[in-house]
């Protein structure tokens, strides 16, 4: 019978008995895990607030989906896959774990034996998920040795790589997965030794073909295996305990909390700071993140559970153009400045600058807030805020690219980067040709519309961009919305403005036009730019409903309002780019499909990135003024990609996608084989427009009077 071999645990090690051993063991691992864990804690009591304690059933059901499901680890088939054989190997082994660490101290319970139907099914369950662990680990290790996949170089310039630690983790782990085997092992090896009948060994797992390894072991060498082994065992985990909280491993404790308090609401940028009206924010001394103290707990609770494992760096376009910038190493170089500057033993020392010693302006400013990181990332673990605080911090303290100096000026003064004219905000409405075919009502009060067309700034000043406006005003007319525009009402929405870190300039735009959206009494916006878009549905309050002009056309085409043509280069080959203010931020991905899939023999191709993972264009709103090093432009590699994808076409449905996506086919040298054009000029091109009767006659007397004798 089991009990028939007396408890490892009890046994005698040299003059010392297993019960005090343990005891003292469990007692010392325990506290200094308690201590190590506090330590670790006190720069997240001095970091500044943050709001994550609501919706918890919102965020309850995101663990269970996020941590518990792994849900975002089949994005990478094999690494994801391993760890989710890891993860859940863990989960059945820590009550394996739990039962051989109270059997330390208590000696008699062992949660598998609770009930012995329960033990027998637990027993070839937990014998496998070792053996796939320890596998897992090897696999893990040899990946990293031997392969090493570029995904987690570390280049020079991004600080000192965490190979040695990962691997150290590895085999630690690999450790503890085989002194539990070998523990069973040597156990049923004794038993049988004795003749009797024991735990059955779940066939070709670890501990089985240890067991059959040790066959021929005499008894006291099997005795010195079983406590040698339940030794090692415990002096591992205690060890690894504690070690945990010095590397990646951290993320074993954290990620469950950091996944409960992830972000929950997608576009949003978070506030200067938490709790702070409008005047208050105004009378802050220092704005934005400037030291490492700056951060919000939970940013600082982002960098320890990161796990390395350089996803949110794969996806990430900045990283591919060879801009300053990888996320990761946001991440883990701050995550090393806390573990300096907050050290285990020692005292804390706090308040250094990060920028120009933890991280590079150019590294903050290459961020297109494309959001591709965030959609990796396993953990769920935030940039964008963290990088707007950044900056703000840096424009706080007047520290702003000089080519960036310009607009920013003139969206002070003139409400749009360009310097423009306000008056001349509704000039691309005047050109004779589209005054004859559509008419775009200024609401200045006096007109009454439902729907406002709000613009923003490129599409209203940018030469070739207005076209998507008069693309988009006869899109309205054409189902006889009741439309109109602000004109010279409207400023630019500041979208780009908050997430370059303006935050004042930004609050002045949004009043002005929160104002002025008001005064002119609509029942709903759309807006053809998806920056827009984003602002005024998240970084904007108290607006009527906002609609991107995707969905305003998928609903017209599916209620029948909007007919089309069939496709008129019906040889062509068009692949649709999701812009990331409507793709990733907003999750408008089917509605521009779907509009593009009513067009009558219109042949479309994904790109390889496409949807969720689509790769960014190179940057909307100031990145048009700012050209950090790279090494290529980003807008380069996506018409490459579309090209590759077989596409003769790419379709957007944003203005700056359109300005990069245009300038990157000249650059690719791809013109005369790639065209790019925005989905709302492609539905004006395409719509089946009824001719009027009398047209109609007329149409057909001319066809009869030039017809051939
Ligand atoms: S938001 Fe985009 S550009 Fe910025 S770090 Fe993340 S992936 Fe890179
Ligand atoms: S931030 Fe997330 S995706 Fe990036 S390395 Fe860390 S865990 Fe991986």
């Amino acid at each position: 019978m089991l009990d028939s071999i007396p408890s490892a645990a009890q046994a005698a090690y040299g003059p010392i008995p297993g019960p005090v051993l343990f005891a003292v063991i469990a007692f010392v691992g325990l506290a200094c895990f308690a201590y190590i864990v506090t330590r670790r804690l006190t720069p997240l009591l001095r970091a500044e607030q943050d709001v994550r304690f609501d919706r918890p059933l919102i965020r309850l059901e995101r663990v269970f989906k996020y941590w518990l499901g792994q849900w975002k680890h089949p994005r990478f088939r094999f690494a994801g896959t391993m760890h989710i054989l890891i993860f859940a190997g863990f989960l059945i082994l820590a009550f394996q774990a739990f039962s051989l660490l109270i059997l330390g101290i208590s000696g008699n319970v062992v949660l598998s034996r609770f009930s012995e139907t329960a033990g027998n099914l637990y027993g070839p369950v937990k014998d496998y998920a070792a053996t796939i662990v320890f596998l897992c680990m090897v696999v893990a290790a040899t990946r990293r040795i031997v392969f090493k996949p570029t995904r987690y170089e570390v280049p020079t310039k991004f600080g000192k790589g965490h190979k040695a630690d990962a691997i150290f983790l590895l085999a630690l782990i690999a450790t503890l997965m085989a002194s539990e085997g070998l523990i069973e092992a040597s156990k049923a090896a004794l038993q049988a030794q004795r003749g009797q009948t024991g735990e059955m060994l779940a066939l070709a797992s670890l501990p089985w073909l240890m067991k059959r390894a040790l066959a021929s072991a005499s008894h006291s060498r099997l005795w010195n295996l079983y406590r040698g082994a339940y030794l090692v065992d415990v002096l591992t985990f205690y060890f690894l305990l504690c070690y945990r909280p010095f590397g990646i491993q951290f993320h074993v404790e954290t990620s469950l909390f950091n996944v409960y308090f992830a972000k929950l609401d997608r576009g949003t940028v978070k506030p200067v700071k938490w709790g702070l009206t409008q005047t208050e924010v105004d009378k802050v001394q220092s704005i934005g993140v400037k030291t490492f103290e700056d951060f919000t707990w939970k940013h600082m609770l982002d960098f320890y559970s990161c796990a390395d494992c350089g996803r949110c760096s794969d996806q990430c376009p900045a990283k591919a153009v060879g801009r300053p910038l990888s996320p990761r190493f946001l991440t883990t170089k701050a995550r090393d400045y806390s573990f300096q500057h907050y050290p285990v033993l020692g005292k804390s020392e706090n308040g250094t600058p990060l920028i120009g010693s933890v991280y590079s302006e150019d590294e903050i400013w290459s961020c297109t807030t494309c959001g591709a990181c965030e959609e990796e990332c396993p953990l769920l673990i935030e940039y964008i805020d963290k990088i707007v605080d950044l900056r703000r911090g840096m424009v706080d303290d007047g520290n702003v690219p000089k080519s960036l100096q310009k607009p920013l000026k003139a969206l002070e003064s003139r409400g749009n980067p360009y310097g423009k004219m306000e008056k001349k905000r509704a000039e691309w409405t005047k050109s004779a040709d589209f005054q004859k075919s559509c008419r775009v009502p200024v609401l200045d009060g006096n007109q009454p519309a439902d729907t406002l067309y709000f613009v923003d700034s490129i599409t209203s000043y940018d030469d070739r961009m207005q076209s998507i406006g008069r693309a988009t005003a006869k899109i309205f007319d054409h189902v006889g919305t009741n439309f109109g525009i602000l004109g010279a009402a409207e400023k630019d929405s500041g979208h780009e403005v908050r997430r370059f870190g303006e935050e004042t300039l930004f609050m002045a735009l949004r009043d002005h036009n929160t104002e002025a959206i008001k005064a002119s009494g609509v029942q709903r916006i759309v807006t053809a730019d998806p920056h827009a878009y984003n602002a005024l549905k998240h970084d904007y309050k108290d607006l009527p409903p906002v609609e991107h002009i995707s969905q305003f056309i998928a609903r017209e085409v599916k209620a029948g309002k909007i007919k089309f043509n069939p496709v008129e280069d019906a040889d062509k080959v068009y692949a649709y780019h999701d812009p990331c203010y409507l793709g990733r931020h907003n999750q408008v991905y089917d509605d521009p499909r779907e509009v593009l899939d009513a067009i009558p023999g219109l042949k479309r191709v994904e790109m390889e990135r496409s949807r969720d993972r689509a790769l960014c264009c190179g940057g909307g709103g100031l990145m048009l003024f700012y050209e950090p090093k790279e090494e290529q432009r980003i807008g380069v590699l996506r018409a490459k990609m579309a090209a590759e994808a077989g596409a003769d076409v790419i379709v957007t449905a944003c203005p700056f996608c359109m300005v990069n996506m245009e300038d990157a086919i000249k650059v690719a040298g791809l013109e005369g084989q790639l065209t790019a054009i925005d989905l709302t000029e492609l539905v004006d091109r395409q719509i089946a427009r009824e001719i009027p009767a009398e047209v109609g006659e007329l149409v057909s007397e001319i066809k009869q009077e030039v017809a051939p004798v």
